[in-house]
This record gives structure tokens, C-alpha cells and sequence, in this order.
């Protein structure tokens, strides 16, 4: 079983449809954030030098729960597109039916048509059979390019692809698997985890698998509390999950016993209300004062951090070391982008805070691979089958 990149498929003269992630920022119906358009334009200009006729994207963008939402019609993301190709775009009314089917018909090479708001339907997202098919009669080559939505089993997904015998990835899906399969199946030793962000239960899947994988765990942002409280410190107000405390524990022993190690942050800035004004300190694990609470690792913590992560042949990053959408507790985040960004290992970052924490560094060019996908390249990295992926493989 393989995946089919878009290039090894003959496109002259079909009808291509390309599931794409444009679930993009908007307000006041114009595109804020046009990163998501710009990483697909790989996939839509080849399908467009290669003889698609037509073109059909087809995204879903927000959350309109199953309802048309003329706040979240896809008019705005076509319009950018239409300027950043230099070609019109036709904004269809819907996603499927008999007018759509006609209206593709009546198109040919070098034009391009982007459904409407595939979620305007409540059938996408049950990944309804007869949505699927009405989806799949729309065209006769699917290509998936929509890793963000690669962990979904929607219709648009995996039920329509079901239809459809010539199916491949996008340019933007190959490189996301790509990267994630190197650093899951032949990492470069030795191989680091940076790990943070709010939970350790968000994470404990990706801990787990990476266990047997990574020798060096480098731990920040408010689950570092839960592993530090765990092991019995007082961590003061700061954020902890009490019922994953054994876990912690066991996730500790388990590294000791792989003979990798779990760093967890030596100083922290701390405050004694949540609030950018707020007065800060930095202090020891040891001395933080039981009425205030951990927003950053510190500077010593930040410097030991760097210190491991120049020794890395391969990095992988997954959520912020503090609360770095306020800038005064940004610092401990920007100071292991700025190691990650001077190392020459293979690093990628994935998880949506992490990533638009180093967009706004300017640090993202300087990492081998950011993920488009939060929720998707979170459950590749626990070692999950992605059933947008699954859907594409092929017997050849
Ligand atoms: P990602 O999206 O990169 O996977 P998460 O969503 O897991 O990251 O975590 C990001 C969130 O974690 C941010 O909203 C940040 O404010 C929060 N966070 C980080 N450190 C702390 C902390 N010390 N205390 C409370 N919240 C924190
Ligand atoms: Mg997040």
C-alpha cells in the first residue's frame, strides 16, 4: 500500500477536486491571515499547469454547525485567491447537488472553482454515504492537500474517497507526512522532545510514544506543575492536574528506565495574579511562594534547555514553555526558538499556540518543518493512524 503523490497522476482533462485546508482567519468578511492559501498554492498550480479542467477546491471554514452561515461563506478566501493566482475564481453556491455538477461541466483547463463551506452540510462531518457520493460525482481524481483535517473521518475526507480509484496527496499533505514519519521512524540520535503548553493530558499520547523514541524530554508551560507537584514540591497557585499525577509518576520512571531523560524546568517567572501588569520574580523550584503561580520557565531553565537542544540531531516541539500570548511570559518560549532556530538538527515544530508563537518571532523559516496541522500532527506524533491519510493509500 503507497500514497500517490499529485504529480505521479495524469490530470489533462479531468475534473480534480482538491480537499483543502482553507479554514482561514477572517473580519469583516477579508482574509486576516493568508498562510493556510499560500501553503496550497504548490498543489493548485501544478493541478492548474497539468491540465485539470476544472479545478474544484473544497474546504470547510469554521464552525457552522451543520447550518449555511453567510458569515462563513468561503466568498472572502476566494476572492484572496483569485488575487494571489491572478485568475478569477468561481465562488459556488454550494457543495454539492445537480447546479454544482452542471456548473463544474460547463468548465474547463486553467479555471477554478471553490465549493462552498463543506460544513454548511451537518452530513460532512458524520461523513454521511450519501453526501460522500454526491461529493465523489463532482469529479473523477480526488487530492487530498488539507492535513489539517487529516485527523477527521469526514465525508470530504475518507467517505467520498471510498468513490474514486485515482487518489493522491497534496504537495503541503506529502511534506507534512514526510517530516512526521522521519522524526517517528528513522529520527537522527539523539533525538529531543520539547514538550509544553497547558496539559499534560493533551499531551500524555505524545509523551508515550515518544518514550521509546527520544532520549532527552525537555518539559515547560504549565505541565511542567503537574510533574513537579507529582514528585512532591509545592508549586504555589500555578497550574497543575492533580488526577494525572501518576501518570507524571509513571511517565518519570518509564524514561528511567528507557535511559532517556525528563528535564523539568529549574527556575520559572512567577506572578501573583494573572495579569501582563503584574509584578514578576523569578525564583528556584524550591522557593515559589505558595500564593503565586509559574507563567514561564526561567532564564537558568532556558539556558540548560539550549544548552541540550544544541547537542539534538533531530527536535520536535509541541507547546509553548509559558503563557507566551502575554508578552512579559514570552520570554522562556522565545528563548527556545531562538536554540531551536540556531541548531542544525531536523526540527519540527507542530501544536496552533507553538506554531504562531514562532510565526511572531520570525523564527519560522529557520525550522526544517512547521506544521500546518495542530490537532492532526498531534495524533501522528501519538503514533495514531490519520484516517484522511488511511484513505489514500492505494495497491500498487
Ligand atoms: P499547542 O497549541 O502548541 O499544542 P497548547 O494548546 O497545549 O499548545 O498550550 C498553549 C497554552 O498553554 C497557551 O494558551 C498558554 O497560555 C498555556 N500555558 C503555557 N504555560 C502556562 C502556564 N505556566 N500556566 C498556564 N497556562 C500556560
Ligand atoms: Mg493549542
Amino acid at each position: 500500500m503507497c500514497i500517490l503523490t499529485l504529480e505521479q497522476i495524469d490530470l489533462r482533462g479531468k475534473r480534480v477536486f482538491v480537499r483543502v485546508d482553507f479554514n482561514v482567519p477572517l473580519k469583516k468578511g477579508v482574509v486576516i491571515d493568508d498562510t493556510r492559501i499560500v501553503e496550497t498554492l504548490p498543489t493548485i498550480r501544478h493541478a492548474l499547469d497539468h491540465g485539470a479542467a476544472p479545478l474544484i477546491l473544497a474546504s470547510h471554514l469554521g464552525r457552522p454547525k451543520g447550518k449555511r452561515d453567510p458569515e462563513l461563506s468561503l466568498l472572502p478566501v476566494s476572492k484572496c485567491l483569485s488575487g494571489i493566482l491572478g485568475l478569477e475564481v468561481i465562488q459556488a453556491d454550494d457543495c454539492v447537488g445537480e447546479g454544482i455538477a452542471k456548473q463544474i461541466e460547463s468548465m474547463g483547463e486553467k479555471q477554478v472553482i471553490l465549493l462552498e463551506n463543506l460544513r454548511f452540510h451537518p452530513e460532512e462531518e458524520a461523513n454521511d454515504e450519501g453526501f460522500a457520493k454526491a461529493l465523489a460525482v463532482l469529479t473523477e481524481i480526488y487530492v487530498n492537500d488539507a492535513f489539517g483535517a487529516a485527523h477527521r473521518a469526514h465525508a470530504s475526507t475518507v467517505g467520498m474517497v471510498r468513490h474514486l480509484s485515482t487518489k493522491a496527496a497534496g504537495f503541503l499533505m506529502k511534506k507534512e507526512i514526510d517530516y512526521l514519519e522521519r522524526i517517528l521512524r528513522h529520527p537522527e540520535k539523539p533525538f529531543l522532545a520539547v514538550l509544553g503548553g497547558a496539559k499534560v493530558s493533551d499531551k500524555i499520547g505524545v509523551i508515550q510514544n515518544l518514550l521509546d523514541r527520544a532520549s532527552t524530554f525537555l518539559i515547560g508551560g504549565a505541565m511542567a506543575y503537574t510533574f513537579i507537584r507529582a514528585t512532591g514540591e509545592g508549586v504555589g497557585k500555578s497550574k497543575v492536574e492533580e488526577d494525572k499525577f501518576a501518570l507524571a509518576l509513571q511517565m518519570y520512571e518509564e524514561s528511567r528506565a528507557k535511559g532517556s531523560r525528563i528535564f523539568l524546568p529549574v527556575d520559572h517567572v512567577v506572578v501573583e495574579r494573572l495579569d501582563p501588569e503584574a509584578t514578576t520574580r523569578v525564583v528556584a523550584t524550591s522557593d515559589i511562594p505558595s500564593e503565586w503561580m509559574g507563567v514561564d520557565i526561567g532564564p537558568e531553565t532556558v539556558r540548560q534547555y539550549a544548552e541540550e537542544i544544541q547537542k539534538a540531531r533531530t527536535l520536535v516541539w509541541n507547546g509553548p514553555m509559558g503563557i507566551c500570548e502575554m508578552a512579559p511570559f514570552s520570554q522562556g518560549t522565545r528563548g527556545v526558538a531562538e536554540a531551536i532556530a540556531r541548531s542544525r538538527a531536523l526540527s519540527v515544530v507542530g501544536g496552533g499556540d507553538s506554531v504562531a508563537a514562532v510565526r511572531k518571532l520570525g523564527l519560522a523559516e529557520k525550522m526544517s518543518h512547521i506544521s500546518t496541522g495542530g490537532g492532526a500532527s498531534l495524533e501522528f506524533l501519538e503514533g495514531k493512524q490519520l484516517p484522511g491519510i488511511e484513505a489514500l493509500r492505494v495497491d500498487i
